[in-house]
């Protein structure tokens, strides 16, 4: 289900004012929408600072929850998290809550927005993944000073959004999409995003595919971003790269978004509150605006969003422009709004709209144990331990301790690099170690007592915080190894 209508046949959007510019530039957004005909009910619910405030932890009031749920579609405005209220983002939750897993963040160049690039055509989106990876916030002070945070990434995950975005491709003509990873380093979590592109890539034959490091995603989009119609990536790169491509096209005032999920579609700028400018009525609303045709499109009111669109553009390449593009001869927000409701029914010759398809967004089948091994086996164990010691001090300590185990010590590692049996590098250690475990006698396999009876053994003398099985799974490897290590 995309969307609900009411009993007049209007379809229901949950429209969320948010905070800071929030209510000026949706507002300007609704007069905008009602003003070209589209058929909406809007449902008016809060969330953010005014809700934190009141008392409540989540800052999202479960009537807002249920009228989404219902609707299945949001308008939103930004939120804040008031300092000294809540620990975690209203925007997070409505993430999780909804499991919308993809952020949508298009950009093209605008009329009249000067920046380096203009005249180039930049016209991209970025597909991010947007709950898993290290946004989950799985973090543990470790020792009293050693932080870790960890990096969840599913094959399942990875799966739903690259199809997500070979979808959009589809939905908008475009004729590649690049998978922009780290998985030359993080061969696992970064590595599991690639690898799964290459397999969904020949499903779509007709969109051309390439992998691409983060690394040099981000110069090549500093260079030559009009090559780039399509990026897929994870949550914090995604992250990243979508305030950059923002930032090519003049800034957050023109940058949209759409949080999908099976069933459910949340649309916002990719801007903040900007509480120095609220009230003032001088915001750019382009972004939300822009946010509103993905999705009317969303609602199947294409040619709505493309009447909303192209008015939009012809309103800016007449040279009305809102105090952040032009510093004199700006108009207000309300003006320009004014000012794009005069031009419906107008097209710009030059600054043309995308045709658009119906996005695909096909849910995958619902189990959890997405990836089934034919065998499995677990072969080892590493014991992460907080030490002051020395490497080699720590080595023999530990190895003493592991005498007539079935498991012994076959390396010791800190932050990643081989440090004990010494290999001759100059690494500068923490009091944060892993300490790797292999069986003794080959073919055998590490049982669950073995580890218990290690951990008391290790427990007494060094204080352990963090217990990790070394998996083997159809003969691969379920874990890298450290620098240095054999
Ligand atoms: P911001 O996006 O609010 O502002 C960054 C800069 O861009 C400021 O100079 C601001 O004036 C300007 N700007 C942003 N949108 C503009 C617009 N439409 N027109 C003209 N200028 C605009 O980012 P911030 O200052 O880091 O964050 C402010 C608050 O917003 C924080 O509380 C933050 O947590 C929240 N926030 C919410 C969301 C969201 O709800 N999705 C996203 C980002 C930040």
């Amino acid at each position: 289900m995309r969307y609900t209508q009411d009993a007049a046949g209007k379809k229901r959007v949950t429209l969320i004012e948010g905070d800071g510019i929030g209510p000026e530039v949706t507002g300007a957004a609704r007069r905008l929408l009602d003003a070209a005909g589209a058929p909406i009910a809007w449902e008016i619910h809060e969330a953010g600072a005014k809700v934190f405030r009141a008392g409540l932890q989540t800052g999202v009031p479960n009537d807002t929850i249920a009228s989404i749920r219902e609707t299945r579609v949001a308008l939103k405005g930004p939120l804040e998290t008031p300092v000294g209220f809540g620990e975690k983002s209203a925007n997070v939750t409505l993430r999780k809550l909804f499991e919308t897993f993809a952020n949508v963040r298009p950009v093209r160049e605008m009329p009249g927005v000067k920046t380096p690039f203009s005249g180039r055509g930049i016209d991209l989106v970025v597909v991010r993944e947007n709950v898993e990876d290290l946004y989950a916030g799985i973090e543990h002070m470790q020792t009293p000073g050693v932080a870790q945070c960890l990096k969840l990434m599913s094959k399942k995950g990875c799966e739903r959004i690259v199809r997500l975005a070979f979808e959009v491709a589809i939905a908008e003509g475009r004729k590649s999409v690049h998978c922009a990873t780290k998985g030359n380093i993080m061969k696992l979590t970064e590595g599991l995003m690639k690898r799964t592109f290459e397999e969904v890539a020949p499903e779509y034959p007709d969109i051309k595919a390439q992998h691409i490091i983060v690394d040099n995603c981000a110069h090549m989009l500093a260079r030559y971003p009009e090559q780039f119609e399509v990026i897929v990536t994870s949550n914090m790169n995604g992250d990243i790269l979508s305030d950059l491509t923002s930032g090519l096209i003049g800034g957050l005032g023109f940058a949209p978004g759409a949080n999908l999920g099976d069933g459910i579609a949340i649309f916002e700028a990719v801007h903040g509150s900007a509480p120095t400018i609220a009230g003032m009525n001088i915001a750019n609303p382009t972004a939300v605006i822009l946010s509103a045709t993905m999705m009317l499109r969303r609602l199947d009111e294409f040619e709505v969003a493309q009447r909303v669109e192209d008015a939009l553009m012809s309103t800016l390449e007449q040279g009305t422009w809102t105090r952040d593009v032009a510093a004199e001869g700006s108009v207000s927000t309300s003006e320009f709004v004014d000012r794009v409701i005069g031009n419906l029914g107008t097209r710009s010759e030059r600054w043309g709209v995308r045709d658009h398809k119906p996005l695909q967004i096909r849910p995958l089948a619902p189990g959890r144990d997405w990836v089934r091994p034919k065998q499995r086996r677990t072969i080892g164990v590493d014991v992460f331990v907080e030490s002051a010691a020395s490497p080699d001090e720590l080595g023999q300590q530990i190895e003493a301790l592991a005498e007539g185990l079935p498991l012994r010590l076959k390396m010791i590692s800190n932050r990643g690099t081989k440090v004990y049996p010494d290999n001759g590098g100059m690494t500068e250690c923490v009091d944060h170690w892993r300490c790797r475990f292999v069986l003794r006698e080959s073919g055998a396999v590490v049982e669950d007592p073995m580890v218990l009876e290690l951990l008391g053994r290790v427990g007494k003398s060094v204080r352990w915080m963090h217990v990790e099985k070394l998996e083997e799974y159809d003969g691969a490897l379920g874990y890298t190894r450290a620098q240095g290590e054999d």
